[in-house]
């Protein structure tokens, strides 16, 4: 007999007939003779209608208070699949993320999982029974209610498919799993069979929304089974595992994300030290920089421009305002408007042409590059956020990411 923890995502679980399917869907399973754990996202856009209430109700939303309400969305949901889950003659039980066994630390709307210890979920699956966890939430050390972040169900189903030591941790979305590039933009792109950990890893840290990023950590540093495939069809998704793709692709992806805004700090002296103070007052303020470009120097001084992100800029501006003077630069100044735009692929270490052909279909698109950044299976461009949708388009044809990858052209 095998065990699955099955997470469905908000859309999977975004209305009366959307929750029967999935108990459907669990009652075939069972049918096969597997065990399941359901984990549950709250339904459909409760979470942004619940972050949009705390707006209109409080300036202060302190963050013990957020957690609460939030987790209330995955909560409800999760006794609604329990309930749909009897009616079927599925005997079921539903558990919030503190029942489960998650203890967690005190930073409230982004908690950490400490230790999971899931042994009332063990005790129902011994007894025949589906238990439905609430996701992205667990009870911090001093007994808050706590929650793990946007996207946080994906983590609570990889952290409990390791703590049950499942054979696989399947991730049920409104695609049929992880593409070449998001679906919705580009209808040419093609569902990948298989991917790596470490390809997966970095096109989540650039604008991949599916699965949530933490949840790809963790299951690679648990080596957990990761499967991401649809919650409207049976056909196999997109198989995540250590190995490099099996199709043997140059190119993997490409991923955007408008979600950042660009820092320049301008007539910074040219010496040692003064990049250290920049960024560790930075760091101590909790911006969460990504990339750092720094100019070469004339006379001395130089730029240096980074990434943020948009809803860090207001603690950023008067941290760094506050350093002109004593680091001695002339001033900085911030754009929102921008986009980045990122090609992943394990075989680009080994291919040399690829950065090249990047910027050239970038420059017959007309699309300005701002900034570059690359790591050993990653280019990003930062180009204007209005272009970053067409780059994205361009660059998967010009890489002919729709094809199969054996049938694709060299570089
Ligand atoms: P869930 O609510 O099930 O957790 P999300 O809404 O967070 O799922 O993410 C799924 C969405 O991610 C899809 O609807 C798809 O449009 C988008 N997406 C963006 N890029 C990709 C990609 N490369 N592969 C698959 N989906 C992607
Ligand atoms: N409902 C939460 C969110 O949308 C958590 C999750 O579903 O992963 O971010
Ligand atoms: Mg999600």
């Amino acid at each position: 007999m095998a065990l699955y923890v099955q997470k469905f995502g908000g859309t999977s679980v975004g209305s009366p007939d959307r929750i029967r399917e999935v108990a459907d869907h669990v009652a075939r399973c069972r049918k096969r003779g597997d065990e399941i754990v359901l984990v549950v996202s709250a339904m459909g856009k409760e979470t942004d209608e619940l972050l949009r209430l705390a707006d209109d109700v409080s300036k202060t939303k302190p963050g013990r208070e957020m957690d609460m309400l939030v987790t209330g969305g995955e909560r409800k949901a999760c006794a609604l699949v329990a309930m749909a889950l009897t009616d079927l003659g599925i005997e079921s039980e539903s558990f919030t993320g503190s029942q489960a066994g998650f203890r967690t630390d005190t930073t409230h709307r982004d908690a950490k999982i400490l230790e999971v210890n899931p042994y009332r979920i063990r005790d129902a699956v011994a007894a025949g029974k589906v238990p439905v966890v609430g996701g992205s939430q667990g009870v911090s050390t001093d007994n808050n209610v706590t929650f793990f972040g946007r996207g946080g169900s994906d983590t609570t189903a990889v952290a409990l498919a390791h703590a049950l030591d499942a054979d696989a941790c399947e991730l049920y979305t409104d695609v049929p799993g992880v593409f070449t590039t998001d679906p919705r933009l580009v209808p040419e792109a093609r569902k990948m069979d298989q991917i790596s950990f470490d390809e997966l890893l970095e096109m989540t840290a650039t604008g991949c929304p599916k699965p949530a990023m933490r949840s790809v950590e963790l299951a690679r540093s648990h080596n957990v089974r990761l499967h991401v495939r649809s919650a409207f069809s049976w056909v196999p998704g997109t198989w995540v595992s250590q190995e490099a793709s099996m199709e043997n692709a140059i190119i993997a992806s490409v991923t955007h994300d408008t979600s950042e805004a660009k820092m320049t700090v301008s007539g910074v002296p040219d010496k040692p030290g003064v990049a250290a103070r920049l960024f560790r007052t930075l760091a101590d303020a909790g911006i969460n920089v990504d990339m750092i470009v720094q100019n070469v120097s004339a006379d001395g001084a130089t730029d240096i421009s980074f990434t943020l992100p948009h809803e860090q800029v207001g603690t950023a501006e008067p941290t760094v305002a506050a350093l002109i003077d004593e680091i001695g630069a002339t001033g900085s100044v911030t754009d929102s408007n921008i986009g980045r735009v990122s090609l992943v692929g394990a075989g680009m270490q080994t291919n040399p042409g690829v950065a090249a052909t990047m910027f050239e279909t970038l420059s017959n698109a007309g699309i300005n590059i701002e900034m570059i950044s690359t790591s050993a299976i990653r280019i990003s461009c930062v180009v204007r956020e209005d272009q970053a949708e067409q780059a994205v388009t361009v660059l998967h044809a010009a890489f002919e990411l729709h094809k199969p990858a054996e049938e694709r052209a060299g570089f």
